[in-house]
C-alpha cells in the first residue's frame, strides 16, 4: 500500500529536531520521528499511522555510536543493530545486549533498524526492550525544554507506547555494566530463524562465593502489552544452588523458573495462545538461566 501524503523534514541538529517537534505540537499536528524506518514505514504503508510530517534523524551523527563511560555503556539512539552487535565495547561490557541484538530479524533489517528505534517503538515482541528492563537501563531524552532521564522500569508504558512526550527525541540509552561474576543469556523461541519472538527471555545472573545464586534479573519478551520483569522467579532463584537434577528428578532451578510467567498477561495471536506462551516462558527461563550460569 501507499502511505498517506506527509511532509519530510531532515533537521541538521538535535536542537532543530526538537524545535520542529515543539512547533508541530503547538500547532496540534501529529509529527513522527523517523530513524531506520523498519517499523514506522510499514505502519505508514498500512495506514495504521498517518502523521502530517516525518522528522528524519538519519543525518545526526551525534546520535550514533557506542561509548564506554566507566560504569555504563552509552548507546546512541541511531546506532544500528548491526553496529551494536559488532561493537567490542558492547560485547565485552554488556554482552546481553549483543546476544539479543544478534537475534533481531535478518541482516537487512539489522543494517537499517536502530537501537533507539526499537526502544521508542516499544513493541513488547521486540527483543531489546526486555533486555533494557533486565539491565535497568536509563533512557536519555531531549525536548525543547531540556534533557531528562527515564529509568527502563518507567519507559514502557503500554503497547507501542513509550514514556516519550510528543516533542521528545530519544538521544541514547545508558546500559549499566554489571561487573564481574555475572552470566548472561538471551533465549528466543521463534517460528523461523528470522522471525519475531513468540516469547523471549533475557537473563543476567550472579553466583555468590558458595555457588548459590545471589541475584537474578529476568526480562520477558511478548508476555504482555509491555516487556515485563519476572520478579517472582527472580526472587525464587535467590539462594538456589545449581546442581545436577537429583536422583528423584528434582531440579531446584526448574522449580524456581516455573514461576517465570507469574503476573504476566501474554497475548493470544495466530502463533500462540496465552497458555502456550506461559509454558514457553517457564521452559525458556530455565534454559536461559542454565546457559547464563554456564
Ligand atoms: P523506526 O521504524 O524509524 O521508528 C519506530 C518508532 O520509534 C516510530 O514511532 C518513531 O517515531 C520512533 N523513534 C525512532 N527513533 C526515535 C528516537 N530517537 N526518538 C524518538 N522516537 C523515535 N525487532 C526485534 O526486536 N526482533 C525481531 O525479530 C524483529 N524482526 C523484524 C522483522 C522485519 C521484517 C522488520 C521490518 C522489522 C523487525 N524488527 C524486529 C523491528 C526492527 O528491530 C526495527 O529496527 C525496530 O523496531 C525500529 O527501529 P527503527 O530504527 O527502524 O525505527
Amino acid at each position: 500500500m501507499i502511505p498517506a501524503p506527509f511532509d519530510y523534514v531532515r533537521p541538521a541538529s538535535v536542537e532543530d529536531a526538537c524545535r520542529v517537534l515543539a512547533d508541530a505540537e503547538a500547532a496540534g499536528d501529529e509529527v513522527k520521528v523517523l530513524a531506520g524506518g523498519q517499523s514506522l514505514l510499514p505502519l505508514l504503508r498500512l495506514r495504521l499511522a498517518y502523521p502530517s510530517a516525518l522528522v528524519d534523524l538519519g543525518r545526526l551523527p551525534e546520535l550514533r555510536g557506542v561509548a564506554d563511560r566507566g560504569d555504563h555503556v552509552y548507546i546512541g539512539a541511531l546506532t544500528t543493530h548491526d553496529e551494536v552487535m559488532r561493537s567490542g565495547v558492547v560485547r565485552e561490557h554488556v554482552p546481553l545486549v549483543a546476544l539479543a541484538t544478534a537475534t533481531v530479524a535478518d541482516p537487512a533489517v539489522r543494517h537499517r533498524g536502530t537501537f533507539g528505534g526499537s526502544m521508542a517503538h516499544a513493541d513488547p515482541a521486540g527483543d531489546l526492550p526486555a533486555v533494557a528492563l533486565a539491565l535497568d537501563c536509563v533512557f536519555v531524552v531531549r525536548s525543547s525544554d531540556g534533557e531528562r532521564e527515564i529509568p527502563a522500569a518507567e519507559f514502557f508504558v503500554d503497547y507501542l507506547e513509550p514514556a516519550l512526550g510528543p516533542g521528545e527525541v530519544l538521544l541514547g540509552v545508558r546500559v549499566p555494566k554489571l561487573g564481574s561474576g555475572w552470566g548472561f543469556h538471551y533465549e528466543k523461541f521463534h517460528r523461523t530463524a528470522q522471525a519475531w519472538a513468540t516469547v523471549g527471555v533475557a537473563v543476567a545472573v550472579r553466583r555468590g562465593d558458595g555457588g548459590a545464586i545471589e541475584e537474578a534479573r529476568i526480562g520477558l519478551t511478548n508476555m504482555g502489552p509491555t516487556p515485563v520483569r519476572a520478579r517472582v522467579a527472580e526472587a525464587a532463584l535467590r539462594g538456589v544452588a545449581p546442581s545436577p537434577a537429583g536422583s528423584n528428578g528434582s531440579d531446584p532451578l526448574r522449580e524456581a523458573c516455573a514461576q517465570a510467567d507469574a503476573g504476566t498477561s501474554p497475548p493470544a495471536d495466530l502463533h500462540a495462545r496465552p497458555d502456550y506462551r506461559r509454558h514457553l516462558a517457564r521452559v525458556l527461563t530455565r534454559r536461559a538461566v542454565g546457559a547464563a550460569l554456564g
